[in-house]
């Protein structure tokens, strides 16, 4: 257990005292190797920043693995208890034990600290290869509501005694007649939850000074799931924010009128992912459903560079869980060429979540200058020929272009 405090809780606000305890989950496969390197890199990124004023000590908390083999439960109820102490935590990939019944450990996570976003920034670092010819327009962030749709787990094998009965009901009640090969989902959206997802997107668009939100669905097809999570997020805008947001309907009759407004818009989720591509300057902030954010999310960082660079974090309104979006990459495990910037980069968002926006700052112009130099490791100096550095190496790099500045 910490020496140091932990963050504190009080009306619904995160009260951060300068020497806080921080829980981490080293994760499975690669995930020591850029937990070591994130954890150096932050450190560095608080003493330069605040010069002995603030730190974190790091509690460890087993999760995966690790976990397992020591105590036979993947997540064991003590990690959930530190989890729940430390309030903010951050995490490496965890593997997802492929048996029966086996429910993923991040799923598991953002269900039982009711972390419903799930928040994805994707911008371009200069140096990096893409695919695209403009990739410095990417400025984009995601938040994707992380708790229903599809990913409920509300389904049922074709032939279980369940679908037989959803089958029968639907036939029986509704008319509604399936062939007895149909297995069933169900794809549950409601008000509460598209609205708090929504209202997460907005708060960060406001705090932030960001352009517009743009709520991505597919109601066109599923009205009362997909169209409702539409209009609800448009009643949200206007019902909290209406003095601070417009709709792109009003802005585009008289632009005068609302400058400096965040203009609210929508698309459909098919005609987004050439949006993404065609015109990706015209997007900022981005609220969608679970599905659409899932795939959306990845197709946005394949166009800056892949998953080894992409942070993401899972937030609630109290907990909040950091993390790297890749996996475990098995085939680096230990080897020390994993890149770890993706859960450098979500460290940075954890700093700024924390209010410490000056080591955040600090680090991400400390990785930006990496990049800029073409100090990369293995799995981009592959793709730009030439010689990768380490990732212990990448790490040491980071931390000597923050001592610099
Ligand atoms: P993966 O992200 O581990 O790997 C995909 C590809 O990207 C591989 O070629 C891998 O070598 C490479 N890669 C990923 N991260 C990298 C990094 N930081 N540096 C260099 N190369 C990197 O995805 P996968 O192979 O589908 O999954 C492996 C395991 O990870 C599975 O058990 C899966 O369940 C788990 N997983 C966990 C999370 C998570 O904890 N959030 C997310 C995705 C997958």
């Amino acid at each position: 257990m910490g020496h140091m405090p932990y963050i504190k809780v009080e009306n619904n606000h995160l009260v951060v005292p300068n020497k806080v305890t921080i829980g981490y989950i080293e994760g499975d496969g690669i995930g020591p190797d850029i937990t070591t390197a994130m954890i150096d890199v932050v450190n560095s990124a608080i003493e330069i920043a605040y010069e002995g004023d603030r730190s974190i000590e790091w509690e460890k908390i087993e999760a995966g693995e690790e976990a397992y083999e020591k105590n036979g439960k993947h997540l064991p109820e003590e990690s959930l208890d530190q989890l729940s102490r430390c309030v903010i935590s951050i995490k490496g990939p965890l593997t997802t034990p492929i048996g029966k019944g086996f429910r993923s450990l991040n799923v598991t996570l953002r269900q039982h600290f009711d972390l419903y976003a799930n928040v994805r920034p994707v911008k371009y670092f200069p140096g990096v290869p893409s695919p695209v010819k403009n990739p410095e327009n990417m400025n984009m962030i995601v938040f994707r509501e992380n708790t229903e749709d599809l990913y409920a787990g509300i389904e049922w094998k074709y032939d279980s005694e369940e679908a037989k009965k959803v089958r029968n009901f639907l036939s029986t009640q509704f008319g509604v007649n399936l062939t007895d090969d149909t297995g069933i989902g169900i794809k549950p959206i409601s008000k509460f939850k598209s609205q708090r997802i929504v209202r997460k997107a907005l708060e960060y668009a406001i705090d932030n000074k960001r352009r517009s939100v743009t709520l991505v669905h597919k109601g066109n097809i599923m009205k009362y799931t997909e169209g409702a999570f539409k209009d609800w997020g448009y009643a949200v805008a206007s019902e909290m924010f209406g003095d601070i947001t417009v709709t792109e309907d009003e802005y585009t009759q008289n632009p005068d009128a609302f400058s400096g407004k965040i203009i609210v818009k929508d698309r459909i989720a098919d005609n987004m992912f050439q949006q993404i591509l065609t015109r990706t300057a015209e997007y900022d902030v981005i609220a969608t459903t679970n599905l659409n954010g899932d795939y959306l999310s990845d197709a946005l960082a394949a166009q800056v560079g892949g998953l080894g660079i992409a942070p993401g974090a899972n937030i609630g309104d109290i907990y909040a869980i950091f993390e790297a979006v890749h996996g475990t990459a098995p085939k680096y495990a230990g080897m020390d060429i994993a890149n770890p910037t993706s859960l450098i980069l979500s460290s940075a968002m954890m700093l700024n979540h924390m209010g410490w926006k000056e080591a955040a700052t600090s680090l991400e112009n400390a990785v930006t200058k990496c990049y800029a130099e073409q100090k990369v490791t293995q799995d981009l100096a592959r793709i730009l020929n030439i010689k990768p550095l380490k990732c212990s190496e990448f790490t040491m790099e980071i931390v000597k272009n923050m001592k610099k500045n």
